[in-house]
This record gives C-alpha cells, sequence and structure tokens, in this order.
C-alpha cells in the first residue's frame, strides 16, 4: 500500500542571484513498511524533500500526499531527524524529546512519563535534565531519535542523522535503527550518503541526480538474512 507519494512537485527558492530549483517535477511512490535510502550528491534536492514530506517547508507546485492527503503542515504520523545537531540547544533533554508531544496537545503527566521511556530506550536514563551542550555528538542524536519517536510516528523522515557521528556511534545507531524498523516495520525515508549504510538498512535505495528532482536508480535490496 502506497503510504507517501510526490505528485509532480517543483520547488524553487526565491534567492538574491535568482531562483534556484530544487526539484522539478519530482515523483516518488513510498509503500508502508519501506525502508527508503535516498543517495545522491550534494545540492540535488534530498533535505528539501524531507522537509516538504515532513510539512515543514511548502511545495512550490505539485504535492506529495501522505494516505492520499495532500501535506500541508507537520503532523503525528511523520517524525523527522534533522540533518546535523537540531535539539534546541536551550532546551533540556526531557523538553527537547517532550516538543513533538507537547505540540500535539499530550498532557504533562502522559508526556513526563514518554520522556522517561524514551530515554531508557536510548541508553541515557538519568540524561532528562541535562542541556545538549552538555551531551556528546551519538548522545545528542540519541535524543533526537528520541525525539522523533515520541509520538511513535508511521513514517519516520531521517536526514543524514548519523553523518556527524564517529564510527562506533554510526554503528550502535544504526544498530538501534535496525532494531526499531524490525520490531515495528514503520516506514522510513533515510538520507545518507553512505552506501554501506544504506545497503546494510535499507529496503530499497534510490539515487536522486542533479537534474533537480530526478531519480537516476531505484534498487530494490534484499534484505535477506540481514535481520537485527
Ligand atoms: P541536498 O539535501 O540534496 O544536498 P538540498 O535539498 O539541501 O539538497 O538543496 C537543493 C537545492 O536547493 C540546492 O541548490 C540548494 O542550494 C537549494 N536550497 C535549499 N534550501 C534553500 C534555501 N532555503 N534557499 C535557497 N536555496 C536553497
Amino acid at each position: 500500500m502506497t503510504i507517501l507519494e510526490a505528485v509532480s512537485v517543483v520547488k524553487s527558492f526565491t534567492t538574491p542571484s535568482g531562483t534556484v530549483s530544487a526539484l522539478d517535477g519530482f515523483d516518488l511512490q513510498v509503500q508502508e513498511g519501506e525502508f527508503l535510502a535516498i543517495l545522491g550528491p550534494s545540492g540535488c534536492g534530498k533535505s528539501t524533500f524531507l522537509h516538504m514530506a515532513g510539512g515543514f517547508e511548502a511545495v512550490t507546485a505539485g504535492e506529495i500526499r501522505v494516505d492520499g492527503k495532500r501535506v500541508t503542515a507537520p503532523g503525528r504520523d511523520r517524525g523527522m531527524m534533522f540533518q546535523g545537531y537540531s535539539l534546541f540547544p536551550w532546551a533540556t533533554v526531557a523538553d527537547n524529546i517532550g516538543w513533538p508531544m507537547r505540540v500535539a496537545g499530550v498532557d504533562t503527566a502522559t508526556r513526563a512519563e514518554r520522556v522517561r521511556e524514551l530515554l531508557v530506550m536510548v541508553g541515557l536514563p538519568t540524561g532528562a535534565g541535562l542541556y545538549p551542550g552538555q551531551l556528546s555528538g551519538g548522545m545528542r542524536q540519541r535524543v533526537a531519535l528520541a525525539r522523533m519517536l515520541a509520538l511513535e510516528p508511521r513514517i519516520m523522515l531521517m536526514d543524514e542523522p548519523f553523518g556527524a557521528l564517529d564510527a562506533q556511534n554510526r554503528e550502535l545507531l544504526q544498530e538501534e535503527l535496525g532494531h526499531i524498523w524490525t520490531r515495528h516495520r514503520r516506514t522510513v525515508l533515510f538520507v545518507t550518503h553512505d552506501i554501506d549504510e544504506a545497503v546494510a538498512l535499507a529496503t530499497r535505495i534510490v539515487v536522486f541526480t542533479t537534474r533537480p528532482g530526478r531519480i537516476k536508480l531505484d534498487l530494490a535490496v534484499d534484505r535477506g538474512e540481514m535481520d537485527f
């Protein structure tokens, strides 16, 4: 079943030096439960596509649909891990993780309980009161992962989530994500530059080209025994 669909999506940015085209008639269909790795050269529109799928950025033309409904804003069916360390630096770990629940109107007690559960899950049981500045890169991405999972989204949008980590932390987080995907089979859209990572985690790999929003390769990956 198609869960997410991009139909003739156009995205252009107006800049002082003219119009920049990020996607120009982009089409994609993602099936429920797929783990989609998105690769491609820098500047080919990968981040822009994820932001629009998350509802954080508007399309210029065309549409992105989730369950057949046009995406116009963020929603609890989609969780997002932004590129880089995207935690709010002024907020505690607990408040960072609790943020999507707060926006969704989840009451304080339920939120606190869920934050505790998520902190245990990502291996930071005593981290609630810390600030992002006090955390290592690996710990910050654990918190960002917990924030993405807070509302148990059906679609996880992940923009190079582990790209800045050292090899050991990257492996640990890949493993954690692999476990979560295997258990829950939620749909994942995962931007990466790391072909090994894509092959290890994904069920499907798409490669964008520099022609704005064209797909050059679309491969099914045989997960075979590669089970976490
Ligand atoms: P990728 O994630 O594949 O590296 P992006 O989606 O970040 O690519 O960018 C696609 C194109 O859109 C690039 O040419 C980039 O410079 C441009 N772009 C992205 N965001 C903006 C913005 N906020 N303002 C102007 N141009 C942008």
